[in-house]
């Protein structure tokens, strides 16, 4: 050591006999080393901290000089200097302070021993052992100062290559998780980048099983023996290997660490195979998806104490990363599990997973492609009868079994002949091109279809109806065929429905007739060609005229078409409403017209159901009313008993309403729509017409006679007026007025007349006799 400085170790031991005069001057040094400390107060603090002990850092200072002095330098002596260089180096006090420290103290000994009474050999000597221990001294002191930095920069370094590795890993995985499209191939490349970049000796992910075990999904091992046997361990805190560190990071859901495996008594059990394997650090983070568990990522490494606190830090950051990949995975999965399902709903029923209409309409323009020469497709239609009551009787819960049943009921009698799908609520649609099959598979639905279904206890009965349509030679598409399927249905349904009905091309002739009708008359009220025809009812005792029944006319051609030409295609449309308030007003201005003119006839108009039940209808007449005034019975609304069938307290409280504004009610063809005298007796109305179908064949049918016989009773009994159509001869009027008909209207009388024909009608009315 002291080769350094130039000297042998034992001459240098010989500066304590120096000591005496060397240290004389203490005080003054002393003074000397509190001024230089003072000076620089941030430094002296460092100093004090690097070197602490009794007193302050100039008492600390003093005893390092007298130990200098007084004791010769040995190995233990030299390595507590170089330690306290290292201290000085860590608390980093300036190197060039220390030396100019050094400096004034060796300085302030020198002159001590000039100033002492040492001869001047003895005093030459003392000065140059000072300054060769001083200068040992520095170079101890020096050589710890180094040692730390170099320390220093070489833990830099290794820090600096640590981190580098791992960052390097954080990339690494965002990469493979960036363009994992599969899953598993995802998390392999996530543990092999943790292997290769962090320099693990194995990495692995691990699914959690609904058993409660996490088990492997995904493994890369680096040096470490790659393990063969399928890896699986329980998470579970009462079983064995639960107390691990996979058990705790999946109940914690935080990062579990070992930094010395054998250390951790949980990890008893898999020292055996850690030491195989030669781990000396694991990690294990848990993988969260919506903050549940869905797996582990496992690390292990061969050093000791690998998972430090900045390592731990990128660690948690990379596992975090993966649960937001597979989240991402996860939500990216359901997206396409939901587009599937949206997918199959497109073309299917959700109700009973039969295709849908676009399908249908898809399979069959199919068969019609693939059609051979001569060969046919066949088309039905089926439609529920009255699914709407069943709904309301059993609710919709009810009403969705019974179109399963049907639907089952259908695929089991179509297959594997052709298909079937449900196109709307109550309406299935068949196709086939086995026309072979067809007569078997048309009985078959007709005799399994109607067969009562036992639906929640209750029993509901079928009814089905069938249209059935096959395809034409040449040209022919789906949409064409469904909707001539469509026409042969409704003509089923026609029939009161439960039938099966064939398409024949006169359904389309009628159609097109139909809807030419129909966009005919949507011009007749604006250009006027509506006329009404008043026929006249009179009392059959006295002949006297009681008021006209108006019948609408239609001029087309300068003809007039009678009601019965156009009315059906109408009805239930728009224009039939229209029809009825024009109707209504021309009447009310007819019969105001007559009374100006002097003639009183009570005029009766026939309202359609759809106008008596539309929301308007009250408002509109109220409004009529108000503007034309009328005495009370000048107005009379004949009202089909059919119409009385449905709604009825609805329909009742609106007539009573009409009664109240005037107006009187009779219920128009009496006995044909199969309601209860009872329900009939109910009802707010003043008039029963009975209908010329019973009355023109009086004579011929002697049951007719019984039937008006029956009326004639009710209405005597129910205190209502009697009104009889169809007086076609005198020998009616006759027998009418023996059955006890007083009033009547009919072609004997007068057939319907024009407005100004009907005024001349009542002047030229005597009562005579007819003569036919
Ligand atoms: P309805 O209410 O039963 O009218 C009586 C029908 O019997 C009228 O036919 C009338 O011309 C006819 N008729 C009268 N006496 C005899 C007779 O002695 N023998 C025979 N065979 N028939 C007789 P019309 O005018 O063709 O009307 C037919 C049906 O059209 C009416 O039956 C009524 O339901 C409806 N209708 C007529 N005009 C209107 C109207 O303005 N509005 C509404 N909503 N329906 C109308
Ligand atoms: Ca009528
Ligand atoms: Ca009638």
């Amino acid at each position: 050591m002291c080769r350094f400085v130039g000297i042998r170790n034992e001459h240098l031991a010989q500066l304590s006999n120096y000591a005496a005069p060397l240290q004389a001057r203490f005080a003054l040094l002393a003074k000397e080393l509190y001024w230089q400390l003072l000076k620089s107060p941030a430094e002296a603090e460092r100093f004090q901290l690097a070197a602490p002990g009794q007193g302050g850092a100039a008492e600390q200072l003093l005893l390092q000089w007298r130990e200098l002095i007084e004791r010769p330098l040995d190995e233990s002596g030299a390595s507590k200097l170089a330690a306290r260089g290292e201290s000085l180096a860590r608390h980093g006090v300036d190197i060039g302070w220390l030396l100019s420290l050094y400096e004034r103290a060796e300085a302030s000994l020198q002159s001590a021993l000039s100033a002492s009474v040492l001869p001047d050999e003895a005093a030459r000597e003392a000065s140059r052992l000072l300054r060769k221990r001083v200068q040992l001294d520095q170079m101890l002191t020096f050589h710890g100062y180094q040692r730390f930095l170099r320390g220093e920069a070489d833990n830099r370094h290794a820090h600096f290559q640590s981190m580098s590795s791992l960052y390097a890993t954080l990339s690494g995985v965002g990469m493979a998780l960036a363009d994992g499209h599969d899953i598993r191939a995802m998390l392999q490349s996530v543990c092999e980048v943790c292997v290769r970049e962090a320099g693990l000796g194995l990495a692995w992910v691990g699914r959690l099983q609904n058993d409660g075990q996490v088990s492997l999904e995904a493994a890369a091992a680096g040096d470490m023996v790659p393990l063969r046997a399928p890896l699986q361990i329980s998470v579970r805190a009462d079983e064995a290997y639960g107390g691990g560190l996979s058990g705790r990071a999946v109940r914690s859901k935080a990062l579990q660490v070992a930094n010395d495996v054998y250390a951790d008594p949980a990890l008893e059990p898999w020292r055996e195979l850690f030491a195989l394997h030669g781990v000396r650090s694991a990690l294990v983070a848990p993988l969260q998806v919506r903050q549940q568990v869905v797996g582990t990522l496992s690390l292990y490494s061969a050093e000791p104490s690998f998972f430090n606190q900045s390592r731990l830090a990128l660690l948690d950051v990379m596992a975090r990363e993966v649960g937001r990949a597979l989240e991402r995975h996860d939500a990216l999965e359901r997206s396409h599990r939901a587009e599937n399902e949206l997918a199959f709903l497109a073309r299917h029923d959700a109700l009973t997973g039969l295709p849908n209409r676009d399908q249908m309409q898809e399979l069959i323009d199919r068969l019609l492609q693939t059609r051979h020469d001569g060969s046919q497709v066949a088309v039905l239609s089926v439609a529920v009868e009255g699914f709407h009551e069943i709904n309301a009787r059993l609710g919709f819960e009810g009403g969705d079994m019974v179109l399963c049943e049907v639907s089952r009921r259908l695929r089991q009698a179509i297959y594997p002949f052709g298909h079937v799908g449900r196109v709307s609520a109550s309406r299935f649609t068949v196709c086939t091109d086995r026309i072979d099959q067809l007569p078997a598979l048309v009985s078959a639905l007709k005799q399994r279809l109607p067969m009562p279904v036992e639906v929640m206890g209750a029993i509901v009965e079928l009814r089905c109806s069938i249209g059935v349509v096959m395809s034409t030679e040449g040209w022919c598409d789906a949409a064409s065929l469904l909707r001539r399927a469509g026409l042969a249905l409704n003509r089923a349904r026609e029939h009161g429905g439960g039938h099966c009905c064939h398409y024949d091309a006169a359904m389309d002739e009628a159609l097109q007739k139909l809807h030419a009708l129909r966009s005919a008359f949507s011009l007749a009220i604006p250009r006027g060609e509506l006329a009404l025809h008043y026929q006249p009812k009179i009392n059959l005792l006295n002949n006297r005229i009681e008021g006209a029944e108006a019948l609408v006319r239609w001029v087309r051609d300068g003809r007039p078409a009678a009601p019965g030409d156009f009315l059906p295609a109408i009805e239930n449309t728009e224009l039939m409403r229209d029809l009825d308030w024009w109707v209504m007003r021309e009447a009310v201005r007819q019969v105001k017209e007559w009374r100006e003119q002097g003639l009183s006839v009570p005029v009766s108009v026939n309202l359609s159901s759809g106008t008596l039940k539309h929301d308007d209808f009250l408002p509109t007449l109220e409004a009529l009313l108000d503007a034309n005034p009328l005495p009370t019975g000048f107005l009379e609304l004949e009202v089909l008993e059919s119409v009385t069938q449905q709604e009825a307290e609805q329909i009742t409280t609106k007539l009573e309403r009409c009664r109240d504004l005037g107006l009187s009610i009779a219920l128009d063809d009496f006995g044909t729509g199969a309601s209860s005298l009872v329900h009939l007796q109910q009802l707010p109305f003043d008039t029963i017409k009975i209908d010329q179908r019973f009355v023109r064949l009086l004579l011929d049918m002697p049951g007719n006679e019984a039937i008006i016989r029956s009326m004639v009773s009710f209405a005597h009994y129910t205190g209502r007026k009697l009104v009889v159509e169809g007086v076609e001869s005198q020998a009616i009027w006759n027998r009418l007025l023996e059955i006890g008909c007083h009033d009547g209207q009919g072609y004997g009388i007068s057939p319907p007349l024009a407005a100004s024909a009907f005024r001349q009608w009542v002047q030229d009315w005597h009562g005579e006799s007819l003569n036919v």
